[in-house]
């Protein structure tokens, strides 16, 4: 199974004019506005205008609700993650939210004081640039410790400085300098400036990020706004462009804002395609090599069920199995076979005389002797204490026999030598069965190995009995 995602690198060349073809889609995306912006310019009529005071309070009232419940998820991901960005954000939205809910709540004023209607636009405006500046520049920093992420006291402190702003926006609207265009242009005229500030800063720093191409479109979207609030007058088509913009770039940035909400609640570790590719690659690498370890393990696992663990030889349940099998492929017509039952003889003595633990390495020497005389593709079995088994495929009587008798020689000629550095004499019985002959299921097959071998023991042990 391949682990690579892309089967084949396309030319370098299309790989930069894809990646350039899609930077300027962003850019082109994040100019929309300025389109509308050059056509009405250009074409609109200055006598059309729409001056509705409902529409206009209806509408801010929905963006007043819309802020405010964009602030709490905003401020929901940053105390999770921590990020100041997302701190900023919030302050940024709230902010907004807290000022510019007073040019809606002032609409009615319009005609009595234009300037207290008409401020608190650019005052919202300029407070949220402001704000998001500062929280791009800290893009990237360590994460607030958790303490200072609960901490009412800087928040409450924030919203007394949005209230102050809004009664100093309220003194200058009803002062004589209101009037003045510097004033609403200072305060339009900042906003533009710094969004577009905020844009440059993030072209500059390189920061590709999904989310944060998201917040750049945004970000050009209320620098476009803002031009347009400049260009625009009071209720004429670019001043409800205006406003349109910036709708629909709060919206994308709240889309923005729900995505991390949604993941990883925060801005900077929402990853790029390319990045989730490696990772993705990376996960399915490491999940390979784990499943490679669980088959290691399965196999380890396998073999311990199937062992006895003093010996290394195979244990009952395995054996059973092993003989059913032959069974089954001598019934299809194969070579008949054998079995052996073999016990030591006087096993109790050795471990009375020796002690418990050069009983255990007789059993270990003995199957090593086992193995050692029989065939390869045979296999022995401990199935009791010093009860052993083996199980010899395409091996008659005659056969087995004298297999049975070079183990049993194999043990008889040579004293075992133990780690104590004595030697023990062992011996071993052994009663020998053929499949066919002695049987066909597996109980005739074991029960005969074993009438044979209490023969064996009967007649003087270290004998083979066959028949
Ligand atoms: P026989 O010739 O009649 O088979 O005599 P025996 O002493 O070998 O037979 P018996 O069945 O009376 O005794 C078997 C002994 O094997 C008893 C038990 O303590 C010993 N034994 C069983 N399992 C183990 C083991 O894992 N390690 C050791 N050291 N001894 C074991
Ligand atoms: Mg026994
Ligand atoms: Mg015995």
């Amino acid at each position: 199974m391949s682990t690579t995602i892309s089967i084949e690198e396309p030319p370098r060349l299309i790989g930069i004019v894809t990646k350039l073809y899609s930077g300027l889609l962003v850019i082109g995306f994040a100019l929309l506005p300025a389109y509308l912006i050059a056509y009405l310019a250009f074409f609109q009529d200055p006598s059309l205008k729409f001056e509705n005071h409902g529409f206009h309070e209806i509408a801010i009232a929905a963006a007043t609700l819309e802020g405010l419940f964009v602030t709490y998820v905003t401020w929901r991901c940053y105390l999770s993650s921590g990020e100041p960005l997302l701190r900023w954000l919030t302050l940024g939205f709230l902010g907004f939210v807290l000022v510019y809910a007073l040019h809606g709540a002032f609409t009615g004023m319009a005609h009595h004081n234009i300037w207290l209607f008409l401020l608190y636009g650019p005052a919202s405006r300029l407070v949220m640039s402001v704000l998001l500046l500062v929280g791009l520049l800290s893009y990237h920093r360590a994460p607030d410790a958790l303490k200072q992420r609960s901490n009412p006291r800087p928040w409450l402190r924030w919203i007394a400085v949005f209230v102050l702003i809004d009664l100093v926006v309220g003194i200058i609207a009803n002062s004589p300098i209101a009037g003045n265009l510097a004033v609403r242009l200072s305060m339009e005229g900042g906003a533009l400036v710094f969004s577009t500030l905020n844009v440059t800063v993030l072209m500059l720093r390189r920061i590709r990020s999904p989310l944060m191409v998201i917040y750049g479109i945004s970000i050009t979207f209320f620098a476009l706004a803002s031009l347009a609030f400049i260009l625009g007058k009071p209720w004429n088509h670019m001043w409800w462009l205006a406003h349109a913009i910036f709708a629909a770039g709060f919206f994308l940035l709240s889309y923005g804002v729900v995505q991390a909400f949604r993941t990883t609640r925060s801005f900077s570790t929402i990853y790029s395609q390319e990045e989730l590719m490696a990772r993705l690659a990376e996960a399915m690498a490491r999940t390979e090599s784990a499943l490679q370890e669980l088959q290691r393990t399965n196999h380890k696992l396998e073999h311990l069920a199937a062992t006895d663990p003093l010996t290394g030889a195979a244990n009952r349940r395995e054996f059973i199995q092993q003989v059913e099998t032959e069974i089954a492929r001598a019934r299809r017509g194969g070579a008949p076979f054998s079995l052996l039952a073999l016990d030591l003889d006087h096993f109790k003595l050795i471990n009375d005389n020796y002690g418990h633990q050069v009983g255990d390495e007789v059993l270990q020497r003995f199957v090593q002797k086992c193995l050692d005389a029989i065939r390869p593709y045979d296999g022995v079995a401990r199935v009791g204490g010093e009860e052993f088994m083996v199980l010899l495929p395409k091996a008659a009587l005659d056969a087995a026999r004298s297999i049975a008798e070079r183990v049993r020689g194999a043990v008889a000629t040579e004293e075992f030598y133990t780690g104590t550095g004595r030697a023990v004499a062992v011996t071993v019985s052994v009663g020998v069965s053929e499949f066919g002959r002695d049987g066909v299921t597996i109980d005739t097959l074991l029960r005969v190995a074993d009438e044979r071998l209490y023969r064996a023991k009967h007649d003087g042990r270290n004998r083979v009995v066959a028949g």
